[in-house]
């Protein structure tokens, strides 16, 4: 299968518009971008993971070409809010040459998903269900949704295990816990999954992943290639910004720090920092497999 990071942002994506903090400040200094997080895998099928906002300038950017199937992992609009942009697909194929895309989200996520656009079933999209711990039908890679956590607001929210070739994807959406089938994300070979924090914060509303609360899933999981990060956000306080009361940023409940100095970690703001951060974490927690903080177009073959 090859992989390409569509987006590896959070909801607003990254730097966010208006936001003066000392993360979005850094990474506008260097220029670099984190669109809505989505995935593009291509296999014996094209598949989506997520269609947000962004969708247009990430098919440009990436050279996009064909969706046999789009994986909605959750009804929030950073990761649906695309799906009217497939609608120029069916516009530019000839009507006898065209067939609805198959979108599959569980039947929570599709209460609401559907309320803004059941207009696409006609013609652009087929729905089809994600049923948690079932392959999903009419497709011929094998994908089971597992069910996750990811708050009241999302009661929909599922990840996506992906076989094929011989390799097993497992793709985390939003969450903070796997609520069943846990077994089904032992020994992925590839594990991707939410990094919004990196600090778990002493009140988690918004109901998202830290990476300090990923590292004993991932331990747990035991991914045998390689961990993604995604959906990385500017939450974290930096120590002395002083957007961090405007912005309501959540102290830290426990930082990640130094078990040496019982320093906490610096706070990553832009890539170069991130991956370096990831890396001292894994290694100071004793998690002893390769882990990549991926970045908006990264491809890669597993
Ligand atoms: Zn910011
Ligand atoms: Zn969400």
């Amino acid at each position: 299968m090859r992989l390409t990071f569509l987006g590896t942002g959070s909801a607003w994506s990254l730097p966010e518009i208006g936001c003066n903090c000392l993360i979005c400040n850094h990474m506008r200094k260097k220029k670099e971008v984190r669109l809505r997080t989505a995935l593009y895998l291509e296999s014996r099928e094209n598949l989506l993971i997520d269609c947000g906002p962004d969708i247009v300038q990430q098919w440009w950017a990436n050279g996009l070409r064909t969706v046999d199937a789009v994986l909605i992992t959750h009804e929030h609009g950073d990761h649906y809010l695309g799906l009217d942009e497939l609608v120029a697909l069916r516009r530019s194929t000839a009507p006898e040459k065209w067939r609805p895309i198959s979108a599959y989200a569980t039947a929570e996520a599709w209460e609401t998903i559907e309320l803004r656009f059941a207009y696409l079933f006609e013609k652009t999209l087929k729905k089809e269900l994600a049923i948690p711990g079932e392959a999903l039908a009419g497709m011929r890679t094998k994908v089971i949704p597992f069910k996750t956590y990811h708050g009241p607001m999302a009661s929909g929210s599922v990840g996506y295990v992906i076989e094929e070739e011989g390799k097993r994807l497992a793709y985390t959406s939003d969450l903070v816990h796997v609520e069943a089938q846990v077994e089904i994300l032992r020994h992925p070979d590839v594990l991707v999954i939410q990094s919004h924090w990196l600090n778990e914060p002493q009140v988690n509303r918004p109901s998202l992943l830290s990476l300090q609360r990923a590292l004993p899933m991932i331990r747990a999981w035991e991914p045998k290639e390689m961990v993604y990060l995604v959906h990385i956000s500017d939450a974290d306080p930096v120590t002395g910004d002083s957007a961090n009361e405007a912005l309501k940023k959540v102290a830290p409940a426990d930082p990640l720090k130094d078990p040496q100095t019982a320093i906490p970690y610096p706070i990553p703001t832009c890539q170069m920092e991130w991956q370096e951060t990831a890396e001292r974490a894994f290694k100071d927690n004793s998690i002893h497999i390769p882990v990549q903080v991926a970045y908006d177009g990264l491809q890669v073959e597993i």
